[in-house]
């Protein structure tokens, strides 16, 4: 198949899980995770239609998207990887939401950031709903608390949540438990749901799912 066969399946789907949800149609935002691919691979997706796409690094992004982005105005840009306080500079300057805020140093190196650049990125949170140790993002009992930290101390706004379930679990209890989160936190964004579970995301509440090697094959 070809990506923009599999790009339109993916877009089918979606549109039928926010039928089976009762959500509205286009209540979901498709993030292209494009990670591994580089600006040739990515341009037939951008001819496509898409313009919204995750990286997870931003040294890696740093190779591809600029030329991308100067190519087609309305690229959305998301950081969906771990961030480093020394790229917090980079990432500001490149991405246009960042997915994965999770500890104060972070938070408070981005606020710095959008300060100086006098740039505003949509931020989420990251949340460690499986409380793995080798994975990042903050503890659920933590959420809540810190989101306050960002909002008050950081004058921060943030926007969503965002999590990773565990890869050997099933991801409903996960997605049920980052939605309650963002209630609890005044949250309105949940980023959640891969190519192997998007659907079963988009039943618990996902405004945003972030599907890589369905539309661009395996990495
Ligand atoms: C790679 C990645 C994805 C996409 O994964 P697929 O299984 O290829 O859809 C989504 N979210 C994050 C954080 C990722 O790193």
């Amino acid at each position: 198949m070809e990506l923009q066969e599999r790009l339109n399946e993916v877009r089918s789907h979606i549109a039928t899980a926010e039928r089976q949800a009762g959500r509205p149609d286009g209540a979901v935002r498709l993030v292209a995770v494009s990670k591994t691919f580089d600006a040739d691979q990515i341009r037939p997706a951008i001819s496509a239609g898409q313009r919204v796409f995750g990286e997870n690094r931003v040294q890696e992004s740093q190779g591809k998207w600029p030329e991308l982005k100067a190519e087609t105005p309305g690229i959305e840009l998301h950081l969906i990887g771990p961030l480093q306080s020394n790229k917090a500079a980079d990432a500001v300057a490149l991405f246009d939401v960042i997915e994965t805020i999770d500890r104060e140093k972070i938070a408070r190196a981005v606020a710095d950031e959008m300060k100086r650049q006098g740039k505003r990125l949509q931020l989420y949170v990251q949340v460690n709903t499986g409380l793995e140790p080798q994975k990042a993002g903050i503890a659920p009992d933590d959420t809540v608390a810190f989101v306050e930290l960002c909002r008050k101390e950081l004058g921060l706004s943030i926007d969503g949540l965002m999590c990773i379930p565990p890869a050997e679990e099933n991801p409903g209890p996960h997605f049920a438990l980052l939605a309650k989160l963002a209630g609890e936190a005044g949250v309105e964004k949940l980023s959640m749901g891969m190519s192997s579970d998007y659907e079963t995301a988009i039943a618990f509440g996902a405004t945003s799912v972030r599907v890589g090697s369905a539309i661009f094959g395996a990495r």
